[in-house]
This record gives C-alpha cells, structure tokens and sequence, in this order.
C-alpha cells in the first residue's frame, strides 16, 4: 500500500526545498527574526502564510482551537501558548500581534453546545472563549459570527494582561491586531478600535489594532491620550 504522507515527504525534499535552500540555510546561519507573532485558530482552513503572503521565518506561529489567550497569571494552569507568547515578546522581540479568528469556527460553536464527555482539555480550553457568548439559545449564523468577532477582541484584552506585552504596547514598540477571516470570501476582517466593530480588509485603513494602542501614535509631545485600560 503507498504511503501517501512519505511520497509528500520525498516530493518536499527532492522538488520543493531545493528551490529554498539558500534561504533556509540563511534562516539557519543567521537565525530566525521573525517580527510577527500569530496566534490563529487551529481550523485547516486556515492557511496563515496564504493569506499574508509571507514564507519560511517570517510568523512565529501558534494555534489552538478557537485562536485563544490563555490568562498569565497560570491561573487556569500553564499552557503552551501563553510560553510561545512569552518567548516571542521577550526573545524574540516580534513587533506584531496577530489574533486571527474565522467564520464557521467549531470551536466557537461549541461554546453554545457540548463537547464529547472524554473532551476534558477541550472542554476546560473552550472556557477562554466564554465570554464572548451572546444570550441565546439557537444561535444562527450571524450570532455565531458575532461571537467568533467577540472571541477576537477578547484574547486581545487577555494578552494585555501580560506584562510584557503591555509594556511594549504602551510603549509603542508592539502592535496588536485582530482578525477575523471569512473562509468563504477569502477576506479578513480587522478590528478597529476607533469604530468599535470589524471592518473588510479591503476597506480599512489599517491592519487593525487591539483596544489599547493607537496605531497611529500622536507626534505632538503631550498630545497623546493615555491608553484605555478597559477594553472596547
Ligand atoms: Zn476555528
């Protein structure tokens, strides 16, 4: 029987890499400087180098189910993103935060269902999405979208929580963006703090920023508001 995963293996080897070598060996004697941590829901329809056009070393990516922010404070236990987090402000130094959400999210979804009763880890992680619920019972498709948006904006506040991030944000060295990608329209929607509400890439005027750095930073000393401490 052909082991189909192997043959992809091979292919990548023989046909793709080689096209890249230089490049990878450029990532390996120099070392990777990526300059955006993306933090994107684990759903396969989401291709986060597809939809930034961007190649090997440039993402420091994380995903889980439903693109969410783990607390700092290790008060719901320690996980993985919230250490790739940490290693990507810290050594890393990236200059972007990207929380990506989508349309058609499962594990927005579930927050308004149940999960199989043997989902323990999964049903504790879907917690980090609670919040974003709405009051209804049946939700229908632009409820659900709402959510999957409100989850955005939620992780958002939650990296605020870490210190590290909050510092470099007020201090105007690290941008948070919120996105939420529409499968179906191959379009990504930003959060746009100043309007309060998700705006088509394709009308923006930025990538989006989180609710508490204006992306645009005031010249005049003074002029500058001091940052909202409370979220959007
Ligand atoms: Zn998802």
């Amino acid at each position: 029987m052909p082991d189909e995963l192997l043959e992809r293996l091979r292919r990548f080897h023989d046909h793709a890499f080689p096209l890249q070598r230089q490049h990878f060996q450029l990532l390996v004697d120099d070392g990777q400087h990526p300059t955006t941590l993306f933090i994107g829901c684990s759903d396969s329809r989401l291709v986060p180098y597809l939809l930034t056009g961007t190649g090997p070393g440039e993402l420091f990516l994380v995903r889980n189910v439903g693109a969410f922010v783990p607390p700092y404070d290790g008060s719901a236990g320690f996980h993985g993103t919230a250490a790739a987090i940490e290693f990507a402000v810290l050594s890393l130094q990236v200059v972007r935060i990207v929380v990506c959400g989508h349309s058609h999210c499962g594990g927005i979804r579930a927050l308004y269902g149940e999960v199989p009763a043997a989902a323990k880890n999964l049903a504790q992680w879907l917690e980090f999405g609670r919040e974003a619920v709405l009051p209804v019972a049946e939700p229908g498709p632009e409820v659900l979208r709402r959510t999957e948006q409100r989850a955005v904006v939620l992780q958002l506040e939650r990296l605020m929580d870490y210190p590290m991030v909050r510092e470099r944000v007020e201090a105007g060295q690290l941008s948070l963006h919120g996105w939420h990608y529409v499968i179906e329209d191959g379009e990504v929607h930003v959060f746009d703090v100043q309007r309060g509400e998700f705006v088509a890439a394709s009308h923006a005027e930025h990538a989006g920023t989180g609710p508490y750095h204006r992306y645009e930073e005031p010249a005049a000393p003074g002029a500058a508001d001091a940052p909202q401490t409370e979220g959007a």
